[in-house]
């Protein structure tokens, strides 16, 4: 989060603050709206530091890490995971049904790769 822009609101944030609770770690991006008479400041939630526990309890199978907005990586995080979730599913002779569905996904992914080398290009 190099810039410091808020993923809520889209505007610069001033500070991060982690507010510890026995569930979890959450993050908050801290926007300071005004300074006088009194400092005012409005906070965005970002989800977790680290990861969703009780969320990813409901996915064990895809084993997705589901993360807060303040992790940037997280959308290529979630497409690993997936990719890994199919591959164990093929291995264990399960996923007959989901063939032509990562056929179809596969043909997203070359169009996807496509636009990457023209972009490098
Ligand atoms: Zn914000």
């Amino acid at each position: 989060m190099a810039k410091r822009i808020c993923p809520r609101c889209g505007q610069p944030y001033n500070w991060l603050e982690v507010h510890k609770r026995a569930s979890n770690n959450y993050v908050y991006a801290v926007h300071v709206v005004a300074t006088k008479p009194k400092r005012k400041v409005v906070k965005h939630y970002l989800g977790p530091l680290e990861r969703y526990i009780y969320v990813n309890k409901m996915h064990p199978r895809e084993n997705l890490g589901l993360t807060g907005m303040i992790n940037e990586d997280r959308a290529i995080m979630y497409l690993e995971a997936l990719i890994e979730y199919f591959n164990r599913v093929l291995e264990e002779g399960r996923g007959v049904a989901d063939r032509e569905k990562i056929r179809r996904v596969r043909r997203l992914v070359e169009e996807l790769l496509m636009e990457v080398e023209l972009l490098d290009a």
